[in-house]
């Protein structure tokens, strides 16, 4: 079995090593401000994004911070990742000069930009279509499960036909879609899981595998405080991480197969704190089991 890596795909479209580097848009997100719940059940205050540069509203002093942080990396070129909170849930005026000004950086090759679908307008993905036009868009959806009840569990804050509405519109309109799926969602069993990939496989160009963790100060420290969730193991993880390449259209490229807890907010599970053990236990599961990185489709 083979699964797509965001490496080789990479390497296909920009043709040299390109690296990611986080940028902060300096936004909220609909469960977390005036009006909202208070958040997703699993977000941290740093709103699921801890490594992105802060304080400095100059795009072109945080690209340069940035890129100094990953200079060991020896990449060239860069995709500009807005990850934290959500990224497009500010005025169309704010959002053009910002998007615009980041993509104008010669360095930048591809802007990466987490959100909700429900924070996606028609003027915004009008203004998606144009910045795609000049460099490459990746939009990423926090969709983490297909399932609405699950979803009612998280405060996600919108239901699933939502998602399937705007990746089609995204994806119409020439946009390459990233969904985002967490594994080890309270309640879910491994059959929910499959579910949420069988609903994906059409509806999405990438897709970013994630291990629920608990951070400090969330919900889901006091339901795992209370006993009420319970962390999956390495093993189990392992198992449904396969499980879910195994489900997933191979035409789907695969961005994540794990998440990147920040070490000082992390309660449970403690094994996620050490990311390069997890990959070297994911590599060597997946060779045992014959899952191997590899394109299969030439479009
Ligand atoms: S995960 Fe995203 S949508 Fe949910 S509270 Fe955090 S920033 Fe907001």
């Amino acid at each position: 079995m083979r699964y797509y890596s965001a490496n080789e795909y990479f390497k296909s479209i920009f043709k040299e090593k390109t690296y990611k580097i986080s940028l902060d848009g300096n936004m909220s997100c609909p469960t977390r401000d005036k009006n909202g719940n208070g958040g997703c059940i699993f977000c941290s205050s740093g709103g699921s994004g801890e490594f992105s540069i802060k304080k400095s509203t100059d795009i072109k002093s945080q690209i340069d911070d940035a890129i100094k942080l990953v200079k060991a990396k020896k990449a060239t070129k860069y995709i500009a990742y807005y990850q934290s909170y959500t990224n497009t849930y500010q005025s169309i005026d704010y959002l053009r000069k910002l998007f615009f000004e980041t993509i104008e950086d010669d360095r930048v090759v591809a802007i990466s930009i987490a959100t909700r679908p429900d924070c996606i307008s028609e003027e915004c993905i009008s203004l998606l279509k144009e910045l795609n036009a000049k460099k490459k868009v990746f939009v990423e959806l926090g969709l983490q499960s297909a399932s609405d009840d699950t979803a009612r569990v998280l405060r996600r804050g919108y239901l699933t036909k939502t998602y399937t509405e705007i990746s089609k519109r995204l994806r119409d309109e020439g946009i390459n879609v990233i969904t985002h799926l967490i594994i080890g969602l309270p309640g879910e069993t491994e059959s929910n899981l499959l579910d949420s990939i069988n609903f994906i496989n059409d509806k999405t160009d990438g897709v970013k595998l994630h291990l629920l963790y608990v951070l400090k100060d969330t919900e889901l420290e006091k339901m795992y405080n209370e006993g009420k969730y319970v962390p999956l193991s390495m093993d189990e993880y392992l198992r449904l991480l396969s499980k879910a390449i195994l489900h997933l259209n191979p035409k789907i490229v695969v961005h994540r197969l794990t998440g990147d807890p920040p070490k000082r907010l992390l309660v449970a599970p403690l094994y996620s704190m050490d990311k390069k053990r997890v990959i070297n236990a994911i590599s060597k599961y997946f060779n045992e089991n014959d899952i191997i990185q590899g394109q299969l489709f030439f479009e």
